[in-house]
């Protein structure tokens, strides 16, 4: 089975080619027009994935070493993101789809984000026992989810308010860091030290989240530095980083901790673009040797926005007899 696989719900366009569970190319194209206004422009977006999108399939295609003749179904992102960015993925799958006379599948993006793991590169590759839970941090969600099966996959736990990756961002905006400031503060808290500053974490039941409480304690417990000292931030930016990296760490780890004990699961991965944070992939490994857990981290060309994870999807998804039928709207909010 070859699947071609589409993602463009935020602002990367991405094409990957897999075949069974072997990945043949999984290609990225970025989007620097953003930069300037920190964050995504969403018309500027979808007008980038418009001027990509053919050049990131025909590469795709290529470096795969595949003609398109060999491509058994089309796989794309449906939802959730940008209903504009969306809209242009899933119109040139679907359009390529019917001009081949191939069949569509259309891709929950999140799901995409939990499969990635199952994505086969090497002879190296390990992929988690069945079940396992994966704690999925990206910029817009933060979930734990058990995955029972590539397709039987259950939400138990979730932000209330802001995701992780958006902690990260708007809190590094407060600092004067440019978007996305996620990776920004995983380079400058490496030099600095976590106990600098106490931030307060929240005190959330289940296996729920918030991270909304934390972006507020962050501004206005600077807000009070800067006033003592106008140098503040400048001259304790590594150290400020680090304090809040870890105060993020420890918020995701001790619901983590709480999700493997109510299901008694002991094999756990993460997903999703805050699961390149070096930080967080140290101290899981650490609290999974302590605790005999098996871990499983995404490399990182799997954890932000890529393809691949979309067509790995479609891959179970089409071994299964699941195909979509070709008038299935983009929709920019999707359930899990
Ligand atoms: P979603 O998947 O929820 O729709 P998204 O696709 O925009 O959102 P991803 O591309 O998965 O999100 O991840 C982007 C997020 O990951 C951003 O918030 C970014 O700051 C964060 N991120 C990326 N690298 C790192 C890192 N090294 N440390 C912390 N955060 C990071
Ligand atoms: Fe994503």
């Amino acid at each position: 089975i070859t699947i071609l696989g589409i993602e463009s719900s935020c602002d990367d366009t991405s094409a990957a080619v897999i075949k069974d569970q072997w990945l043949l190319s999984n290609v990225i194209s970025s989007q620097d027009v953003h930069k300037s206004y920190g964050g995504v422009v969403s018309e500027l977006a979808s007008r980038a994935h418009q001027a990509n999108i053919i050049p990131v399939v025909e590469t795709a295609l290529s470096k795969a070493g595949v003609f398109i003749s060999d491509i058994d179904a089309i796989a794309y992102t449906r939802g959730p993101g940008l209903l504009g960015s969306l809209l242009v993925g899933s119109s040139f799958a679907k359009g390529l789809a019917l001009s081949l006379g191939i069949p569509i599948i259309s891709v929950n993006h999140l799901q995409g984000h939990v499969l990635s793991h199952f994505v086969l590169e090497d002879s190296k590759s390990q992929l988690p026992k069945l079940p396992f839970i994966c704690l999925l941090v990206s910029g817009g969600h933060t979930q734990i989810i058990l995955v029972r099966s590539p397709l039987d996959m259950e939400v138990v736990g979730q932000t209330i308010d802001d995701a992780a990756g958006e902690a990260f961002d708007k809190c590094a905006k407060v600092i004067g860091l440019p978007y996305p400031g996620g990776p920004m503060i995983d380079k400058l808290a490496a030099e600095g030290d976590p106990k600098f500053i106490k931030f307060s974490k929240p005190k959330i039941p289940n296996l729920n989240f918030s991270f909304s409480g934390l972006k507020t304690s962050f501004l206005y417990t600077l807000r009070d530095k800067q006033e003592e000292d106008k140098d503040f931030i400048n001259n304790h930016l590594a150290d400020i980083c680090a304090s809040l990296q870890s105060t993020i760490i420890e918020i995701l780890l001790s619901k983590l901790e709480k999700a493997v004990h109510t299901y008694k699961v002991y094999d756990v991965a993460i997903a999703g673009g805050v699961a390149a944070n070096s930080g967080l992939r140290s101290a899981l490994s650490e609290l999974g040797k302590r605790k005999g857990w098996n871990i499983f981290l995404p490399k990182k060309q799997f954890t932000t926005d890529n393809a691949a994870m979309i067509a790995i999807a479609g891959y179970y998804n089409f071994k299964n007899g699941k195909v979509s039928p070709i008038d299935e709207p983009p929709l920019a909010r999707m359930p899990f």
